[in-house]
């Protein structure tokens, strides 16, 4: 890139170091002509495939709601906060694996229920049996969201939300 100060051309890199847990590399440089120092941050340019919706519609891939959905299945399981980010990843990795620039909410919701019953029997069949009942797995991602939230004021209603999204899934 050419010096933010001067335009010049020629730079040079004075430091260079992995940064963000070895996701970013921080770069000092400094420009030939004027002097000058500035940063420079190279990270990956990684797409993550857009969802598309039962209904047809589509939507960004949204990692926050990823990662309430599994939260929330694996409430009071034996698994750390490190294997969750661990099964993020993975679900990252085989999404843009696909190649596709868009995957179906059905195949997340796979991917997720497979990365599940590797992690937690008890987290796979509490997704399982709240997943199958609803539309896509946005929408499940938006309604864990919302019992999450009614279940600091709330708890009591919050459970009694879910009882009845399980019973609809026995249908
Ligand atoms: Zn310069």
């Amino acid at each position: 890139m050419y010096c933010p100060f001067c335009a010049a051309t020629d730079t040079k890199v004075i430091d260079s170091r992995l940064v963000a847990d070895g996701h970013q590399v921080r770069r000092r440089r400094e420009c030939l002509v004027c002097h000058e120092r500035y940063t420079t941050f190279e990270s990956a340019e990684l797409v993550m495939p857009r969802i598309i919706k039962r209904d047809g519609s589509r939507e960004p891939f949204n990692e926050d709601k990823m990662l309430s959905g599994l939260t929330r299945a694996l409430e009071k399981r034996p698994v750390s906060t490190e294997q969750i980010e661990l099964a993020i990843n993975k679900l990252k990795s085989q999404m843009r694996a696909t190649g596709e620039r868009e995957i179906t909410s059905e195949m997340l919701g796979d991917l997720i229920m497979a990365q599940l019953k590797e992690l937690d029997k008890v987290a796979y069949l509490r997704f399982a049996s709240v997943y199958l009942s609803f539309e896509d797995v946005s929408e499940f991602a938006d309604e864990i969201a919302r019992l999450g939230k009614e279940k600091n004021g709330r708890g009591r209603q919050a459970r009694q939300v879910k009882q009845t999204k399980t019973v609809k899934a026995t249908k």
